[in-house]
């Protein structure tokens, strides 16, 4: 039937038709499989610290999906001289066009901690539970057709771990450098959040958002989760985190650290050998991802 006889017998369906651009052709959910297996994929590399070959094999992996999945992607790699001597990283930046040039970085480290008192240490939800999500996340929105209102710019941040101890010198590499580059671009004025997810595959999951997050952003993230009918999983934690959102803060733009700091009994599981993959779900993969999807679609204008 043509469309123009229908719209003469029905105005009101010109009228709905010529909306529909705005609207998303569904609403960007995540796929919990495909998360899960990102992760397996990622913590697959192995040993992955920053500056090794494992390292680098997984960057050219997140870089290749983040295209697959239809972000612009681009690669910044620097060398730093850190206590452990020379290192090179690299920041991945996969970048999905919004309706405006304004942006929200949602960020996560890739690069795992050498750990010499824990040898198998595999890094299964400190890192590859963060930027397995962000993948999917990258998936979710190009899959659904959904243009988002400002620019998300994806970035998996390399030397989060430090190499001795966290200090201004150690730690952070990635995200500082980000944070420098974007300082010195005169883009910070377009950087209206920055949304770091780190150590949220755990399936004992309890978000401990941090004090060192912006107010306002932390008050978003908890009226998100509560729409979804997650608001048990997150609440704020008394306690200061060093993570990546870090430099951000310091520039004055809103930064907020999705993080959850009890991995097992006391923490127990951070840094150490049971950081397993057994020890992820993909329910906690799904909901923190989908409350982030959220956020980042409706809530941060
Ligand atoms: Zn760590």
């Amino acid at each position: 039937m043509p469309l123009t006889w229908l719209t003469r017998m029905f105005p009101a369906l010109l009228l709905i038709l010529s909306g529909c651009s705005d609207f998303p052709r569904s609403t960007p959910e995540i796929d919990s499989n495909n998360a899960y297996i990102l992760a397996v994929r990622l913590v697959a590399f192995g040993k992955r610290y920053s500056g090794t070959e494992e390292n680098r094999k997984q960057a050219d992996f997140i870089a290749a999906k983040a295209s697959e999945y239809g972000a612009s992607v681009s690669i910044d790699r620097f060398i730093r001289r850190t206590a452990a001597g020379l290192i090179e990283f690299t920041n991945i930046t996969a970048e999905i066009k919004g309706k405006s040039s304004d942006f929200i970085i949602i960020g996560s480290h890739y690069d795992i901690k050498k750990i010499a008192s824990a040898p198998d240490f595999e890094g299964a939800n400190d890192s590859a539970s963060s930027s397995a999500l962000l993948l999917e996340m990258i998936r979710a929105v190009k899959a659904s057709g959904h243009v988002p209102p400002v620019t998300l710019r994806f970035v998996f941040f390399d030397g989060e771990e430090c190499q001795m101890a966290y200090s201004e010198n150690d730690g952070l590499w990635g995200s500082r450098n980000y944070a420098e580059k974007l300082k010195d671009s005169g883009g910070i004025k377009q950087c209206k959040a920055v949304v770091l997810l780190d150590m949220i595959g755990d399936a004992d999951l309890g978000v401990t958002l941090p004090v060192n997050s912006d107010r306002k952003l932390v008050e978003k993230v908890l009226e998100s989760a509560g729409a979804l009918g997650y608001g048990q999983y997150f609440n704020m934690k008394n306690i200061e985190i060093l993570d990546d959102h870090q430099p951000f803060l310091q520039l004055g733009i809103p930064a907020v650290d999705i993080i959850d700091f009890e991995y097992g009994p006391g923490n127990a599981y951070w840094h150490t050998n049971a950081d397993k993959i057994d020890k992820i779900s993909k329910k906690s993969l799904k909901i923190v991802g989908d409350c982030v999807l959220r956020l980042v679609l409706s809530s941060i204008r």
